[in-house]
């Protein structure tokens, strides 16, 4: 080990800082949330710490000398930081600090630091700090984005009540080792789950609820703490478009945890892939027309893995609450006293819509927006007509490939010139991502000879015509370059 890590106590402590530009300002940010009061030399101060200066200098935080770095600057320093673009005067502070034993860091010198600053996660009271001693500070930022990821905002939290819980736990439960089993199930449970989804009150009565049954005969029981784990519950996840770029942190962490996972045909593969490996998989389906699973067979299902105390992942394509049923899902948990959390996803508009460069609303061309539903209903569609079709409005519709003609039809019958634009967009925001941008009146016909395949979203509107402009996102697919030109062409 290179260096020895620890962390240092600085509230109310002074600091000196030298130097007045923008990275010294990086490091005074971060001394001030952790406390300190500090000194900065500096002949001058750019713009940002100018401001910052006059905002502290009221509350006592901060003092500044506007003059050059002097050895007696550092009375009374407990840390020392230069952050100068002179290397001569980052040196002597070095040297200085040195010889006072004051620890000292030089930005972006290692060899002149008794310390350095490791890049942190800050989940206060939790802290993890990460460093590659100096050898590669951009390897260290990237493990920390991907711990960033990784733990929760709401991890202090969730810290902050295990302190305030922590005397009344250490009562109930005498033996160390009774106490242990209580706060890893405790932490890992649906305490901690409740506290992630910013349910602090329903988290609080929980543990209470939960010190009370544990406590009646608990010290003598053998299973102790386990009964936390038997109750099981359910999240109903969006897993969004297809890309699983476009999953939440909280969709990923919950498929991290979960025993099993029930999704449908539009949960991508590669999103499936990243469910925990050993989590139980079962299909739900619901293609068109053949729907695998009738929705209260899924219900049920949902009640009965939870009721057997898993953790159950429902994975829905897109937004939960989006044409996705969710809703009569948790009608039927919550009627059955099942605890659930819905984790929104990103819905097939707003995936397929940025993917193709087409925004949904655009100050010129769309006021409004429109989700509808094309889902065919005895051979026809059964929608407002009047409410869509109306000027600077964009209609997504969802399910609607079957239904296009008669969509298209309708709308020009209730006032949408035939020369509107349209678009269909097939697996949006996949590899397999496929655009066809046509008008009310050709799209149809560009649909047949396309061979698409599902899902498919359409999407009626001015802002249809932006596609060409504002498409970045023009994934490699099964096309020839002659279909290819053949989908963008416009009519
Ligand atoms: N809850 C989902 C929608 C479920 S309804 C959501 O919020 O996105 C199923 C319909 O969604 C499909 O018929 C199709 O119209 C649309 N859809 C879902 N994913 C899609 C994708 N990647 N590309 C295009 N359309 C998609």
């Amino acid at each position: 080990m290179d260096f020895l890590p620890i962390f240092l106590d600085i509230k109310n402590r002074n600091c000196l800082v030298v130097g007045g530009g923008e990275v010294a300002a990086r490091k005074i940010a971060l001394l001030l949330r952790a406390g300190a009061r500090i000194t900065i030399v500096s002949p001058q101060l750019c713009n940002e710490l100018h401001e910052q200066v006059h905002a502290q200098l009221q509350q006592d935080r901060i003092t500044y000398r506007a003059e050059a770095f002097h050895d007696h600057h550092l009375q009374d320093a407990v840390l020392v930081i230069a952050a100068t673009s002179d290397s001569i005067v980052n040196r002597k502070v070095s040297e200085a600090a040195g010889r006072l034993h004051i620890p000292v860091n030089v930005v972006d010198n290692p060899g002149l630091c008794s310390f350095i600053m490791p890049a942190i996660v800050d989940r206060t009271p939790i802290l993890i700090a990460v460093s590659s001693g100096g050898a590669s500070p951009v390897l260290a930022r990237l493990l920390r984005a991907r711990l960033e990821t990784l733990i929760p905002a709401a991890y202090g939290r969730l810290a902050a009540y295990a302190a305030e819980f922590r005397e009344r736990v250490k009562l109930r439960f005498s033996r160390p080792e009774k106490r242990r089993r209580f706060w890893e199930s405790v932490l890992q449970g649906p305490f901690a789950e409740m506290v992630f989804a910013g349910k602090d009150q329903a988290a609080k009565a929980y543990l209470e609820r939960l010190l009370v049954d544990e406590a009646e005969g608990a010290e003598g029981a053998a299973q102790g703490a386990v009964s936390v784990k038997e109750q099981g519950e359910v999240y109903l996840v969006g897993a969004g478009p297809g890309d699983p770029e476009l999953l939440t942190f909280r969709a990923m962490r919950l498929m991290q945890q979960a025993d099993v996972v029930v999704y449908d045909r539009l949960v991508s593969p590669e999103i499936l892939d990243m469910v925990r490996r050993d989590a139980a998989r079962i299909y739900a389906g619901k293609e068109r027309s053949k729907h695998v699973m009738p929705q209260e067979s899924i219900n049920e299902l949902l009640v009965r893995l939870a009721k057997e105390g898993k953790r159950v992942l429902r994975l829905k394509g897109g937004d939960p609450f989006i044409f996705g049923r969710g809703g009569e899902e948790i009608e039927t948990l919550s009627s059955q006293g099942i605890s659930f959390q819905v984790v929104p996803g990103i819905t097939a508009a707003s995936g397929a819509a940025s993917y193709a460069g087409i925004p949904l609303t655009h100050r010129d061309y769309a006021q409004s927006c429109v989700f509808v539903t094309g889902h065919l209903k005895d051979g026809s569609v059964d929608l407002d007509w009047p409410m869509l079709a109306r000027p600077k409005q964009t209609i997504v519709v969802y399910m609607g490939l079957l239904g296009l003609p008669v969509l298209c039809r309708q709308l020009m019958a209730h006032g949408l010139p035939p020369a509107m634009p349209a678009a269909i967009v097939q697996q949006g925001t996949t590899h397999k991502q496929r655009v066809l941008i046509g008008s009310l009146e050709t799209l149809p016909d560009l649909t047949v000879s396309a061979n698409l395949v599902p899902p498919t979203l359409i999407i009626v509107g001015e802002v249809v015509k932006l596609h060409q402009r504002l498409a970045w996102f023009e994934p490699e697919s099964d096309l020839h370059a002659g279909e290819r030109d053949q989908d963008s062409a416009h009519s």
